[in-house]
C-alpha cells in the first residue's frame, strides 16, 4: 500500500532531506585523491548527529556504516574502509539516509575524485540527466512506468547499462516502503502517482552492461564486466503541480 503524508510529515521529511543535503555538499568539499571511505562515513556520521538525526542505514538489516561507499565498478552498498583510499580519476557513488521525527530522506550522488576521463564524465552527466528526466514525470495523474521510460530514453540515447535488480521506492516513515520503482519501462508499472507520495528515484547506469552481481562480504554490488557504474538517486514529494525534491537544502 502506498502511504500519502500529511502536510506534518512532509515538514519532517524536508528537515531529514536538508541533512541529508548538508552531508552531500561536504563530500563535494572533501571528496579528493589520498582519502579513505571510512573518513566520509565519520564526517557523514557527524553531521547527522549534530544536526540530532539518525543515520538510516547505519544498523538497517545489518549495514554497518552510516553511508554507502561505491567505487569504480561498485554499483551500490559499498562498505565505507580504512583500507579504501580514493585516487585520481575514481568515481565514488555515496548513499546516505537521515531520519529525523521518525521521517527518512535518502540521497545518492556520484562524485568525481580529481580529474576523471572524458567517458566517466558522461556517465555522470548522463546519469544525472536521467534522474531529472525521470523525476520530472513525477506528477499527480502520471504512471510510474512514465517515470521508468523517461530515465531509460537517457540510457539508450548514451548506449549505458541500466541496473535492473534494484530501483527506486517509496519513502516515509520507513527507507523502503511501497511503489518499487523500475529504471526502464516495464509495460506493467502502471501505479499512478498521487498528490502526497514521496518516492526516491535512483537510476544506476553502467558504462557497460546491465548485469551486476554481489560480492561475497554479501552488500557490495558491482558490475560483472567491471566497468564503471553512476548512481543518483532524491527522495521526491509528489504534488498536484511540479515535483518537489526534500534532499536540497532547505
Ligand atoms: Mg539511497
Ligand atoms: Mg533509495
Amino acid at each position: 500500500m502506498i502511504k500519502k503524508k500529511s502536510r506534518e510529515e512532509i515538514k519532517r521529511m524536508k528537515q531529514a532531506g536538508h541533512i541529508v543535503a548538508l552531508v552531500h555538499q561536504e563530500m563535494k568539499k572533501i571528496i579528493k585523491p589520498g582519502i579513505t571511505t571510512k573518513y566520509l562515513d565519520d564526517v557523514a556520521m557527524q553531521i547527522i548527529k549534530d544536526n540530532r538525526a539518525i543515520p538510516t542505514f547505519l544498523g538497517y538489516n545489518g549495514f554497518p556504516a552510516c553511508i554507502c561507499a561505491s567505487v569504480n565498478e561498485q554499483v551500490v552498498h559499498g562498505f565505507p574502509l580504512e583500507n579504501v583510499i580514493l585516487k585520481e580519476g575514481d568515481i565514488i557513488s555515496i548513499d546516505v539516509g537521515a531520519t529525523y521525527g521518525g521521517l527518512v530522506g535518502d540521497s545518492a550522488w556520484t562524485y568525481p575524485v580529481g580529474e576523471i576521463d572524458d567517458e566517466k564524465k558522461r556517465l555522470l552527466k548522463a546519469t544525472e540527466e536521467s534522474l531529472f528526466a525521470g523525476i520530472s514525470f513525477m506528477k499527480d495523474g502520471n504512471t510510474l512506468d512514465m517515470v521508468g521510460e523517461a530515465i531509460e530514453k537517457v540510457a539508450i540515447r548514451e548506449k549505458l547499462g541500466i541496473v535492473r535488480q534494484y530501483g527506486g521506492h517509496g519513502v516515509g516513515h520507513n527507507m523502503h516502503e511501497d511503489p518499487f520503482v523500475y529504471n526502464y519501462k516495464t509495460g506493467y508499472q502502471n501505479t499512478v502517482l498521487k498528490a502526497g507520495m514521496t518516492i526516491a528515484i535512483e537510476p544506476m547506469l553502467n558504462l557497460g552492461g546491465d548485469d551486476v552481481e554481489v560480492l561475497e562480504d554479501k552488500w557490495t554490488v558491482k558490475t560483472i564486466d567491471n566497468m564503471p557504474s553512476a548512481h543518483f538517486e532524491h527522495t521526491v514529494l509528489v504534488t498536484e503541480d511540479e515535483p518537489v525534491l526534500l534532499t536540497t537544502l532547505h
